[in-house]
C-alpha cells in the first residue's frame, strides 16, 4: 500500500488514524454485526453515533446552547440559496462581501431571492486581498451580512472577524472551519461543506442561531427549511449517515490534537513553513496574495518561469506530493494544507521545492 501527501483543495486528506478506525469498524461496528453504512438512521446504534458527533462538535467549537447544529446534504452550494430563503424574511436586502470566486457564487445565487448589497469587492485587484472594514458600505437594515472567511481558490483568508452589530453575520467556512479557535457567538450562521476539514463530501454542516430560523420565503422547498431540519434533529429525511459518522471520528481526532487551539498552532506552523519557502526562493516561487491575508489552508504560488510548471508537477508526484496544480481559473500551483495534512507532508514539499529551485534556477 502506498499513501501520498495529497494537497487537494477538497475532497482532501483525512487523518490516517480516522481511516484506520473506520476500516477496523467497517464490517462490525461495536459488536452490532453491521457496518455503520448499513444501519437505520433511526436505530439506537446510529442515534448514539449521531448524538456523540454533535456533542463533540459543540465541545470543540464551544457552540452556545441557543445554536442548532444541522447535518445536511447538498454541499455549501445549496446554502447559497438556503440562506436567503431562510434569513431574508421581511427585510428583502442582504449585505455581501465579494472577496473571491466563492463569494461571487453566493452573491449570484442570493440575487435570485432578494436585493443584494455588495458592501466591498476586491475583484478589481484579482481577488488577492481582504477589503479594509472601514471601506464597507453596510446597510444597518440588512437581513444579514455574508462573507467568505477563506477563499479556497485564491487562498485569501480573513485574519479577523467583522463586527456587524445587530446584523447577523453569516460565514461560508467550508475551507477554514475547525482550523483555529472561533467565537461562535459572533455569528448568526456558519456553514461548511465537509470535504475539507470535517470528513467526506456529501455532508454539509450548518450552525445557526435559533432565533434566525422559522420564517422562510414563500415557495421555499420543505428540504430547504432550516426549521424542518432543526425540529427533526437533521433526520427529516435520511441523512448522510456514513459521512456523519466519519465526521464524528474526525471531531474525536481534533480533541486528541488539543482541540482548535492545538490545530491552530500546527496549522500556523505548517503555513509559515510553506510561505517562508516561497519568500526565500529568490523569486523562483511567488505568492500572489497580500501578506496580511495569506491563507493557512490553501497556499497558491506561481513559478516565475511557468514553462517549468509541468515538470514541477510531475516530479512532485514522483515524490508522493500530489494534486498541486492550481485551480483552472488561476493556474500555477496550490497546496491545500488542511488539518489532516501532516507536518511531514509540508516538510517534504518544502524540501522538494528547494531542490527543484536549485536544479532549475
Ligand atoms: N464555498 C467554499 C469556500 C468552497 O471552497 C467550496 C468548495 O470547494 C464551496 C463553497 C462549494 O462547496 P460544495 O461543493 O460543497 O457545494
Amino acid at each position: 500500500m502506498k499513501r501520498v501527501f495529497n494537497f487537494s483543495a477538497g475532497p482532501a486528506m483525512l487523518p490516517q488514524s480516522v481511516l484506520e478506525q473506520a476500516q477496523a469498524e467497517m464490517l462490525d461496528w461495536n459488536g452490532s454485526g453491521m457496518s455503520v453504512m448499513e444501519m437505520s438512521h433511526r436505530g439506537k446504534e446510529y442515534m448514539s453515533i449521531a448524538a456523540e458527533a454533535e456533542a463533540d462538535l459543540r465541545e470543540i467549537m464551544g457552540i452556545p446552547v441557543n445554536y442548532k447544529v444541522l447535518f445536511l446534504q447538498g454541499g455549501a452550494s445549496s446554502q447559497f440559496a438556503m440562506i436567503p430563503q431562510n434569513l431574508l424574511r421581511g427585510k428583502g436586502t442582504a449585505d455581501y462581501v465579494d472577496t473571491g470566486d466563492w463569494s461571487a457564487k453566493a452573491i449570484k445565487e442570493a440575487k435570485r431571492y432578494g436585493n443584494v448589497n455588495v458592501v466591498a469587492s476586491t475583484k478589481a485587484g484579482n481577488y488577492t486581498s481582504v477589503p479594509a472594514f472601514d471601506s464597507w458600505t453596510c446597510d444597518a437594515n440588512a437581513a444579514y451580512l455574508h462573507y467568505t472567511p477563506n477563499e479556497t481558490i485564491r487562498g485569501v483568508e480573513f485574519a479577523w472577524v467583522p463586527e456587524t452589530g445587530d446584523v447577523p453575520l453569516v460565514a461560508d467556512m467550508s475551507s477554514t472551519i475547525l482550523s483555529r479557535p472561533l467565537d461562535v457567538s459572533k455569528f448568526g450562521l456558519i456553514y461548511a461543506g465537509a470535504q475539507k476539514n470535517i470528513g467526506p463530501a456529501g455532508l454539509t454542516i450548518v450552525i445557526v442561531r435559533d432565533d434566525l430560523i422559522g420564517e422562510t420565503l414563500p415557495g421555499t422547498p420543505t428540504m430547504f427549511d432550516y426549521k424542518i431540519h432543526a425540529d427533526n434533529e437533521s433526520m427529516y429525511n435520511t441523512p448522510a449517515t456514513y459521512g456523519w459518522y466519519l465526521a464524528g471520528l474526525v471531531f474525536k481526532w481534533i480533541k486528541q490534537q488539543g482541540g482548535l487551539a492545538g490545530m491552530a498552532t500546527l496549522n500556523e506552523r505548517k503555513a509559515q513553513k510553506l510561505y517562508a519557502a516561497i519568500g526565500t526562493s529568490g523569486g523562483f516561487y511567488n505568492s500572489p496574495v497580500a501578506a496580511d491575508c495569506r491563507s493557512w489552508m490553501n497556499v497558491p504560488f506561481t513559478l516565475a518561469n511557468a514553462e517549468l510548471d509541468k515538470s514541477f508537477l510531475s516530479e512532485a508526484a514522483q515524490h508522493g506530493l500530489t494534486t498541486l496544480k492550481g485551480h483552472r481559473s488561476v493556474g500555477g500551483m496550490r497546496a491545500s494544507i488542511y488539518n489532516a495534512m501532516p507536518e511531514a507532508g509540508v516538510d517534504t514539499l518544502v524540501s522538494f521545492m528547494q531542490d527543484f529551485a536549485k536544479k532549475n534556477g
